[in-house]
């Protein structure tokens, strides 16, 4: 995605991420004007077989900075800041988060995660680039997150689980759908392996909104790879609108959907046939 398709998705959906490819940090400032307070990301990536170029970009709309104590919490090659008890509240669910997204995407490993979150109203854009190989990958990260916020915290598990969908996603063969659509199931998906459900958003307004009839082809492209995404998960939901652990079915279109091409059962299946 372009830059020039986001304006009015996220001024009218409250959109899901940002992709800034070819943008700098001017675009950035500009984007930031348009994304929900909760936030938005965007990776650009580059392969050469096995070694990548990544730039992570976080875009978190408001004021100032924080003014707070800052506390850090760390496991697992993974990094957190945050205000108060918010790093400590977070780690977990992020320490989760990696082996479930890397269980789908086998092409990548990120070995460095260094997250800093960010109360609601306060102003962060970050990005930079990083050389790696995909299964050494070192990422940063902002994400907004107010105490004890079940909404943010998945927000921020679904929006890793989008960005590096994109990057595995260099590796495999062009498919018929869009990357848009697998990145928004790959939220779902995610969010439910660590969290033990999911309702197919974190923030309703992300799927909910009204695609306006001012959107060019572009922005009414990935708005509408959203919606379908989360019309798919849905069709595995109870009553409530919420997919809950154990949901083999649920699972069962995750690893159908997004998972690895998996050549070599294929083969041993048709052995046994
Ligand atoms: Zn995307």
């Amino acid at each position: 995605m372009r830059i020039d398709r986001l304006p009015l998705r996220f001024a009218l959906l409250a959109a899901l991420t940002l992709a800034l490819a070819g943008c700098g940090i001017r675009q950035l400032a500009r984007a930031e004007a348009l994304v929900p307070d909760h936030g938005g990301h965007a990776v650009r990536v580059q392969t050469i077989g096995n070694v990548a170029l990544y730039d992570f970009m976080s875009v978190l709309p408001g004021g100032e900075g924080d003014r707070c104590l800052v506390a850090e919490a760390s496991s697992n090659g993974i990094t957190v800041r945050g205000c108060g008890n918010d790093a400590r509240e977070m780690l977990p669910w992020l320490d989760a988060s990696l082996p479930a997204i890397e269980a789908y995407l086998p092409e990548i490993h990120v070995s460095r995660l260094r997250v800093s979150l960010h109360r609601p109203g306060s102003r962060v854009l970050t990005r930079g680039w990083r050389t790696s190989a995909l299964v050494n990958m070192m990422i940063e990260m902002s994400f907004r997150y107010a105490p004890g916020s079940d909404r943010h915290a998945r927000y921020a598990v679904r929006a890793m689980a989008h960005e590096l969908t994109h990057v595995a996603y260099k590796r495999r063969p062009a498919q018929d759908e869009s990357e848009e659509y697998f990145g928004a199931i790959a939220e779902s998906c995610v969010e439910y392996a660590v969290f033990g459900s999911t309702s197919g958003y974190a923030f309703e307004a992300d799927v909910k909104g009204t695609i306006s009839d001012g959107f060019d082809d572009a922005q009414r492209e990935s708005a509408t790879e959203a919606k379908r995404a989360y019309r798919s998960v849905i069709e595995f939901a109870g009553d409530d609108g919420t997919v809950r652990q154990p949901n083999g079915y649920f699972e069962a279109f995750c690893t159908a959907t997004i998972g690895a091409p998996r050549p070599d059962r294929r083969t041993a299946s048709q052995q046994f046939q």
